[in-house]
């Protein structure tokens, strides 16, 4: 069902950004697209724009909850979000608990190996560019963000991560790895943006030994591994019982 909203401000791969009623606000439409590789896979998946929704409110609820500022206000339908305006910062930042996907792929370093502490990459967010990894260097050299903000960032994915370890191992899941996008708001505070949910983090079944069976994220559909839609429905389930009812904004 769609809500009223004002013109589309941004249309990316998983969501849609519209106007809100209000300059601070805008409205997030989650989207069943699902793709992968810069979208050279693409794939229609009933349900996964409700759960990534759903699943995202929960998490940034749960970081709420421990003092992390995010761009979260509620939830205003069952795949619309209600979240504060902000200057998307163009970095992606990934933490990574244990060493798999592209780490593995673009170094020696051993599939499984537990990285402490966790291994912080950014990567510059151009798809044109096919988001390339960045060094310190190059993000100076940019001048994406500035040392301190550099540091702020750190601090920040690192608190995150601090947070979401413990939360998923206590409903039997482990985050293996995960991205984030942080945003400025008006007042320069620096916020938790886009969204957390198996399009951005892996999550292994803790219960499961199985390398595949285990894996409950966008792996399966980047690997062919079929039950997408129902493991992202298991992270739901889980995710949910932490958080029964996510706040209301319409
Ligand atoms: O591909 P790679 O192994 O670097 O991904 C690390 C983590 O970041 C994974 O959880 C992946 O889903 C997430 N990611 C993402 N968006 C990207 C790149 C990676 O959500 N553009």
């Amino acid at each position: 069902m769609t809500i009223p909203h004002g013109d589309l401000l941004y249309e990316g791969k998983a969501k849609r950004i519209y106007a809100g009623s209000s300059d601070q606000q805008v409205l997030v439409e989650f989207k069943n697209d699902a793709t992968a590789f810069n979208a050279q896979k693409k794939a229609q998946l009933d349900n996964k724009g409700r759960l990534n929704c759903r699943i995202s409110a929960c998490l940034f609820e749960l970081l709420e909850r421990e003092g992390i500022p995010t761009h979260y206000c509620g939830i205003a339908e069952e795949t619309w979000m209600v979240v504060q305006r902000v200057e998307v910062i163009p970095v992606e930042v990934v933490l990574r608990n244990i060493a798999t996907g592209s780490l593995c792929r673009e170094t020696p370093i051993a599939q499984g190996t537990a990285l402490e502490p966790a291994l912080l990459d950014l990567y510059y967010k151009d798809d044109g560019l096919g988001d390339p990894l960045l060094t310190d260097a190059r993000l100076a050299l940019l001048g994406l963000v500035s040392s301190e903000l550099r540091e702020r960032i750190e601090l920040l994915a690192r608190k995150v991560n601090d947070v979401l370890i413990p939360f998923f191992a206590s409903i039997g899941l482990q985050l293996v790895d995960f991205k984030l996008e942080l945003g400025l708001n008006a007042a320069g505070e620096l916020l938790v943006a886009d969204e957390i949910s198996p399009d951005t983090c892996r999550l292994w079944d803790l219960s499961c030994t199985d390398a595949e069976e285990r894996i409950l994220d966008k792996d399966r559909f980047r690997k062919d591994l079929g039950g997408v839609i129902e493991a992202y429905g298991e992270v739901c389930k889980r995710v949910q019982g932490a958080c029964p009812t996510p706040r209301n904004c319409s």
